[in-house]
């Protein structure tokens, strides 16, 4: 290897080097935004939980009310589930979730209406 080809192969390794380091740098860019994506998917995902919680305790007391009622499931009884589980869709939209088909779960940007869900509630 002469001195020009040395030269050559030490100038093309440091241009190698540049477009690598460029890439890291992309790539811990992309990393922070994956980050922040986890992290606000975790935060949502916890509050859903906490929801579906709540909406699972509220119907367990109800049950254990009627357990007298040795499982007569009438209509009225019937009619009101529907209700409470329209009632607590109507919190969450409240609250900032979609509860359409398209975002369900998904948080309202700045809470702004979303025309699937009003018609969704208005449906009702
Ligand atoms: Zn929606």
């Amino acid at each position: 290897m002469d001195k020009k080809e040395f030269f050559d192969s030490v100038i093309n390794m440091e241009t190698q080097i540049g477009q690598l380091y460029k890439q890291l740098g992309e790539l811990k860019e992309y990393l922070a935004e994956f980050l922040e994506e986890n992290n606000s998917l975790k935060l949502e995902n916890k509050h859903l939980r906490q929801r579906l919680e709540q909406i699972e305790n509220s119907n367990n007391q109800r049950t254990s009310c009627d357990e007298g009622n040795s499982g007569e499931a009438d209509s009225a009884e019937e009619m009101f589930d529907i209700g409470e589980g329209y009632d607590n869709l109507a919190r969450l939209y409240q609250e900032g979730f979609h509860i359409c088909n398209f975002h369900f779960g998904s948080p309202r940007k700045q809470k702004e209406d979303c025309l699937f869900c009003l018609s969704f509630l208005n449906k009702k």
